[in-house]
């Protein structure tokens, strides 16, 4: 008999989105209509020059190995753009191109986590923070938030409890998945001070950088003593319609940099090769796919917002960033009687058809949470459809 798997895999978790889609799928086999909020991806098409960059350097032979650093014209490209965008000055040596955002985390936690050593992770907050910090062997500390009309900030009296000798790691995520909330420069600053305080590593997941309706990001990388402990994931996924492409980087320290250099060699080599020519092509080329991409995301949001707003017992605030609204919906959830979340998403989906994410999906729910709340994400949907399922939505929940 063979012997048994290793221990560690039962402390590794997974986007249980993905769990949303099986059953929305299992539904839809049996004939149903499904309203799909509940995937982060973007059923809009990647701009179009930068798909056919892509092809010339494949046509081309763009197809070996590369440095695992990246090509260095892409690398000199993302530096440019996050020392222009972030007021900080960067080269290519502080960037080492990855297959997406996410392997950033795993490899930021590879460089600097022992076992034992505790991150401090938001939480609700992106699944894979949790999952990757257990899976390593470090303590997962939550950090949670405080809810306000006008969004949510960071509860920074349980930060402050939560630290001590043995934290090393900070992961923060502005403009925030499943949330769509955004620190006010009051707030990142104190987060800023609090890190260098406590002598804290910082990873700045900035995958929701560039989607923005209004006004101009912020970087926590952009304050005062931030730049030598801090490490951004940027991806190029969500700005440019690119989830598939799997491309993205780590910028940071030149300290840091090397070993993430390593980690890549030892791990996927280097990032597919023609792609890092759509990634130039991305960051240099002409930004009307970009804007356009953005132009639909926010007429998405606005109508799922008007419509979630007239719902009864369902308590918004609507973001400026992100493709996510995080409606609170207690009410309507007492009302269902439902027994849990999943009784709550279960019954909804197989009334409505309408699939959507829980608070339950971004980590694990806090022994003092009072309040229920659900996700929607707006960017694999259409509008005809918006409307649609959230008129299914209405129907439901106004009958309990
Ligand atoms: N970070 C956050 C907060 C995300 O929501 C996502 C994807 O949904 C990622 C990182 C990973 O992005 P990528 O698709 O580039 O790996």
């Amino acid at each position: 008999m063979l012997q048994d798997f290793s221990n560690r895999l039962d402390c590794l978790g997974t986007e249980t989105a993905f769990l949303v889609s099986k059953d929305a799928s299992e539904f839809a086999s049996k004939g149903n209509k499904i309203y799909p909020f509940h995937l982060g991806d973007i059923n809009i098409n990647t701009p179009f020059n930068i798909i056919e960059k892509s092809e010339i350097a494949m046509k081309e032979g763009k197809t070996g190995y590369v440095p695992s650093e990246g090509i260095p014209t892409l690398r000199d490209a993302i530096a440019d753009k996050i020392s222009n965008e972030r007021a900080v000055k960067l080269t290519r040596d502080n960037v080492i191109v990855q297959p997406g955002g996410k392997p950033v985390i795993l490899k930021f936690i590879h460089c600097l986590m022992n076992p034992g050593d505790e991150v401090l992770y938001p939480n609700p907050g992106y699944p894979i923070y949790e999952s990757q910090i257990e899976y390593n062997e470090g303590i997962a500390v939550p950090y949670s938030y405080n809810s306000h009309n006008d969004g949510f900030s960071i509860d920074q009296i349980q930060l402050e409890r939560s630290v001590n000798t043995k934290t090393k790691i900070l992961i923060y995520n502005n403009y925030q998945n499943p949330m769509g909330s955004e620190s006010s420069k009051e707030e990142m600053k104190w987060i800023a001070n609090f890190a260098i305080k406590n002598n804290l590593w910082v990873l700045s997941d900035e995958a929701y950088f560039n989607i923005q309706y209004s006004g101009t990001p912020r970087s926590i990388i952009s304050l005062p003593g931030m730049v030598d402990r801090t490490v951004i994931l940027y991806t190029f996924s969500k700005t440019y319609a690119m989830t598939g492409w799997r491309l993205g980087a780590a910028i940071g320290p030149k300290s840091i940099m090397k070993h993430f250099s390593k980690l890549s060699v030892n791990d996927e080599s280097c990032t597919n090769h023609f792609i890092q020519y759509g990634g130039i092509e991305a960051l240099q080329g002409n930004q009307e796919g970009a804007k356009s991409i953005l132009n639909k995301l926010r007429s998405r949001r606005d109508i799922l917002a008007s419509k979630l707003k007239k719902i009864n017992g369902l308590n918004l605030f609507v973001p400026n960033s992100t493709f996510y609204l995080f409606p609170e919906i207690t009410e309507i959830y007492n009302r269902m009687s439902a027994t849990s979340y999943e009784d709550f998403r279960r019954q909804t989906l197989l009334n409505t058809g309408v699939a959507f994410c829980t608070r339950e999906h971004f980590g694990r729910v806090l022994k003092n949470e009072t309040k229920k709340y659900i996700r929607f994400a707006y960017s694999g949907i259409n509008i005809d459809q918006i409307e649609e399922g959230i008129d299914q939505l209405s129907n439901f929940w106004s009958k309990l």
